[in-house]
């Protein structure tokens, strides 16, 4: 299949751009898009056949469920058997934006979407052409990260066409994803909702709305978030993740010594005042940080380093989401 990459205006999107991106999801087909946390693979949401080529083109698990988006809040209600108080509020809050609800499923959503679970997970995305594109396919879109299952999630089209190009019918490059993390998942089923998956949206941010909410899986419940399998989010490099500068310069200097070609990844810090090779030193703010995080880790599998070594940032709320990716990213399996 030849993919066609199509460029759209990410704050005014074209209409006949999306119109004819409309049309490939109406008809069944996949079509790459910009969000404003990752490139999303988009299908029809409630077609199990289309569902099932996202699973195909990724090299999914199909115990790995799906986020459905919605174009607006009070589209949940097609999807949703159910939407407590607490789901209300959070979306009242933070929607649209970079956070996901799961929710008891309705009958029409289809098992493959929900990996045979009774939940679905819904999100109101806040980018123009995700939500243009949303409205004018006329149905919610399932669209997990436009990547192959385990590898590094796209936050610019180039990203999505060295995993999928061939694989999918279009791309929609809207230019890079401003947040480029996934989003907070939060499961509001429970008396005290759960956050899932961290994100963009913090603890903190979430329990200033709607009081405490507790932190990771069940661990009876299995898979019940995709993005919990140990290895996700990785490069094909080796990372070797650090808790501080000075162990990240010791160990690189230990590997340079036996001839490995070693590599540094952190965020800014004094400790890198010196140093002008031999690394990449990222924002020392969480925000930036995440929103440089793939891009950066793109660009060290595309050079052959034998080993990186990462710098962990400090264990607070608002680094949650990207020591959360750091750490499956360096996992091996
Ligand atoms: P991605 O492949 O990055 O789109 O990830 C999809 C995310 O959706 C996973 O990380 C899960 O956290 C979440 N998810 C989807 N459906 C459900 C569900 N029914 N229950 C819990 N989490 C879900
Ligand atoms: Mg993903």
């Amino acid at each position: 299949m030849e993919t066609s990459v199509l460029k759209v205006d990410p704050t005014n999107p074209e209409s006949d751009v999306i119109g004819r991106a409309a049309a490939v999801i109406r008809s069944g087909g996949l079509v790459a898009f910009p969000t404003e946390t990752v490139y999303g693979l988009g299908a029809k949401g409630l077609s199990a056949e289309a569902v099932a080529g996202i699973f195909n083109a990724k090299g999914r698990p199909s115990t790995n469920p799906l986020i459905l988006h919605v174009s607006d809040a009070s589209e949940v209600l097609n999807v949703a058997a159910d939407w407590p108080a607490t789901a209300q509020t959070l979306a009242a809050r933070f929607w649209p934006g970079p956070l996901t609800l799961v929710v008891p499923k309705r009958d029409s959503v289809p098992h493959i979407v929900t990996a045979g679970g009774p939940t679905v997970a819904v999100r109101c995305p806040n980018h123009a052409v995700a939500r243009a594109l949303i409205r004018a396919a006329g149905v919610p879109l399932a669209a997990p990260s436009a990547n192959r299952s385990t590898e590094l999630s796209p936050t610019h089209a180039g990203h999505v066409l060295k995993g999928l190009n061939g694989r999918i019918a279009m791309v929609l490059d809207g230019g890079r994803c401003s947040g480029g993390l996934e989003s907070t998942v939060v499961d509001v089923t429970g008396e005290i909702p759960r956050m899932l998956r961290p994100g963009l949206i913090t603890v903190p941010m979430l329990e200033a709305v709607c009081g405490r909410v507790e932190v990771g899986a069940k661990s009876e419940g299995v898979a019940r978030a995709p993005g919990q399998m140990a290895k996700h989010y990785s490069p094909r490099t080796p990372l070797a993740l650090c808790a501080t500068p000075t162990d990240a310069l010791t160990s690189a200097a230990r590997a340079r010594a036996q001839g490995q070609n070693a590599w540094i990844m952190a965020p800014d810090s004094k400790e890198f005042d010196q140093l002008d090779e031999g690394a990449d030193i990222l924002s020392a703010l969480p925000e930036r940080y995440g929103a440089e995080l793939y891009d950066v880790l793109h660009m060290i599998d595309g050079a052959e380093h034998d080993i990186v070594f990462v710098v962990l940032p400090p264990d607070t709320p608002e680094w949650a989401a990207v020591r959360d990716r750091l750490t499956r990213a360096a996992a091996r399996e």
